[in-house]
C-alpha cells in the first residue's frame, strides 16, 4: 500500500497533536502517525530536524518540508484548503468559536437567524484543549476537551451555523447598522448583529533567554507537557491559584516541584493553598522571580533566579519551567474598532458602560442590553468579557444569554 503523504510526529496525550489531527481528520487529509513516545527513530528524527528540542506536532510533508506547531490556518495554506464563507453578509457573525461563540451560534441559528462564526484554529476553543472536563454540566463522568469541541461543532452545524476555521479576525469596525471584520487573509464579511467571543491567552514572564525556550523547557501548560518531565525537576512560576493548582498536577509525575512566587503569600483558594504548601514533593520559595533562562544546544539547562528582598541570585536546573501567571485577552484586533476595554484588554459590556464612565454613543435613548458593548449591536460572552467567570458552563451560558439579546436587538434595528 502507498504511504500517506504526510508524516505526523506527536505524541497521544498532546492537545496540540489533537487539534491538528483532528483539523486533518475533519477535511479527511490521509497521513502516517507517529507516536515518538512509543517509536525511538521517531524522537531521534524530531530532535533532528528541531535542531535537538522535543517540540510537536512536527508534520513532515511529501515535498520533504515540515511545519512545527503549525496553527489551523498554516496548515490549511500548506493544503491548500478552502475556508472563505458561502456568503458575505450574515444576521450574526460570531468571531471566536469557543464555547460562548458556538453556543451563541447554534441558538440563533435555531431561532432562523443566519450565522457565522469564525474561528482561527479548530472549533470547542480552550475548552477543546483541555485534556478532561469534569465539571462540565451533563456529563456525569466527565468528559475529553478535544471531543466536547467536536459534539460543540457539531451541534451548531445540525442547526445550520456555518463554521470558518483557521481563519483569524484582524479588525472590526462599524458604520450606519453594518457590523464588518476584516479577517487576516483579507477577506471581508459583514452582519446585523456581530458577537466577540475571543477568549484569552497564557500570559508570559518577559525575562530574558524565555523566547528562546518556549517548548524547548519553558511551557506554559502542564496538561499538555507536564509528561515530559516524568521523574525529572521542574519549577513553576506564579502565586495564584493556577500555579498551586497545577503545581499539585506536576506532582503527580514529576521528581519535585520548585515553586517560584514573586510576592510573600500565596494566593487563591484556601483549600488549594494549604495543599500545596504542605506538599511533601513542593518546594515553595517565596519573594523569587526569574531573572534569565540559559540553554545549551537550544534546551533550557539553568534558570538564574533572584530573592526580590536580598537581591540574591541563584542558579537552579529544573529539566523544565512551567509558567502561570495569568491570561491575557484576545482583543488586540480591537483597536480600531470603538470598544471600550477595561485596564486589562478585556471587553466592558453593559452596567459597566454607563456607570461611574461616560455614557457611550448610541445609547441616548436605551440602556445597553448586559452583554452589549460600547458600540450597539456587539456584543461580548465568554472568557474575553470583563468580570466572566473563565469556566465552560458560564462562558456557554453566557452565549446563549447573547444570543437572546441579539434576537431582541435585531427587532428594534
Ligand atoms: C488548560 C485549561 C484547562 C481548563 N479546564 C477547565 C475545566 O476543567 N472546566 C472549566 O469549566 N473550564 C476550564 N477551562 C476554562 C475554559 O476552557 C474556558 O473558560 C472556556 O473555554 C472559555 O470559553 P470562550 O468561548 O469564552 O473562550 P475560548 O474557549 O478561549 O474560545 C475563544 C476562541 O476564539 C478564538 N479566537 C481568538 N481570537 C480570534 C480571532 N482574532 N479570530 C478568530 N478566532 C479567534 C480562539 O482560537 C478560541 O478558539 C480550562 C482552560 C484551560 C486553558
Amino acid at each position: 500500500m502507498p504511504q500517506p503523504p504526510i508524516t505526523f510526529y506527536g505524541a497521544h496525550w498532546c492537545p496540540d497533536c489533537h487539534r491538528s489531527r483532528q483539523f486533518l481528520g475533519e477535511h479527511q487529509i490521509p497521513y502516517r502517525w507517529v507516536d515518538i513516545e512509543q517509536d525511538s527513530e521517531g524522537e531521534r528524527y524530531v530532535l533532528q530536524r528541531n535542531n535537538g528540542k522535543r517540540i510537536i506536532p512536527t508534520i513532515e510533508f511529501s515535498d520533504g518540508s515540515i511545519m512545527v506547531e503549525p496553527t489551523n490556518a498554516e496548515l490549511a495554506a500548506k493544503l491548500g484548503l478552502k475556508t472563505k464563507a458561502l456568503r458575505s453578509h450574515y444576521d450574526l457573525l460570531a468571531v471566536g468559536g469557543g464555547p460562548a461563540g458556538l453556543t451563541a451560534a447554534l441558538y440563533a441559528a435555531r431561532e432562523g437567524l443566519d450565522t457565522l462564526v469564525i474561528e482561527r484554529a479548530a472549533a470547542g476553543g480552550q475548552a477543546a484543549i483541555t485534556e478532561r472536563l469534569d465539571n462540565v454540566p451533563g456529563f456525569d463522568e466527565g468528559i475529553e476537551g478535544a471531543l466536547f469541541g467536536v459534539k460543540l461543532r457539531r451541534q451548531a452545524e445540525r442547526f445550520g451555523v456555518e463554521l470558518l476555521q483557521a481563519q483569524e479576525v484582524a479588525k472590526v469596525h462599524s458604520h450606519d447598522n453594518y457590523h464588518c471584520i476584516d479577517t487576516a487573509d483579507g477577506s471581508q464579511y459583514s452582519a446585523r448583529a456581530l458577537l466577540l467571543a475571543t477568549g484569552s491567552r497564557y500570559r508570559r514572564l518577559g525575562a530574558l533567554g524565555e523566547e528562546s525556550y518556549i517548548g524547548a523547557g519553558i511551557h506554559y501548560c502542564a496538561t499538555c507537557d507536564g509528561p515530559f518531565y516524568k521523574g525529572l525537576p521542574v519549577a513553576v512560576v506564579g502565586g495564584g491559584n493556577s500555579a498551586a493548582e497545577e503545581s499539585l498536577f506536576l506532582v503527580k509525575f514529576v521528581e519535585r516541584v520548585t515553586l517560584l512566587v514573586r510576592g510573600e503569600e500565596l494566593k487563591g483558594s484556601q483549600v488549594i493553598r494549604e495543599k500545596a504548601l504542605n506538599h511533601p514533593k513542593i518546594d515553595v520559595r517565596f519573594h523569587t522571580g526569574v531573572v534569565e533562562f540559559h540553554g545549551s544546544r537550544g534546551k533550557l539547562s539553568r534558570v538564574t533566579i533572584r530573592n526580590n528582598q536580598t537581591g540574591a541570585t541563584e542558579e537552579i536546573q529544573p529539566a523544565g519551567v512551567f509558567v502561570f501567571i495569568g491570561q491575557t485577552p484576545n482583543t488586540a484586533f480591537l483597536q480600531e474598532s470603538g470598544i471600550r476595554l477595561d485596564r486589562w484588554g478585556y471587553i466592558l459590556t453593559g452596567h459597566d458602560l454607563v456607570h461611574g464612565a461616560e455614557r457611550p454613543a448610541g445609547y441616548e435613548k436605551r440602556e445597553p442590553s448586559i452583554l452589549e458593548t460600547t458600540v450597539p449591536g456587539i456584543f461580548a460572552a465568554g472568557d474575553v468579557r470583563a468580570g466572566s467567570t473563565k469556566q465552560v458552563a458560564s462562558a456557554s451560558g453566557e452565549g446563549a444569554t447573547a444570543a437572546l439579546l441579539v434576537r431582541e436587538y435585531l427587532k428594534i434595528t
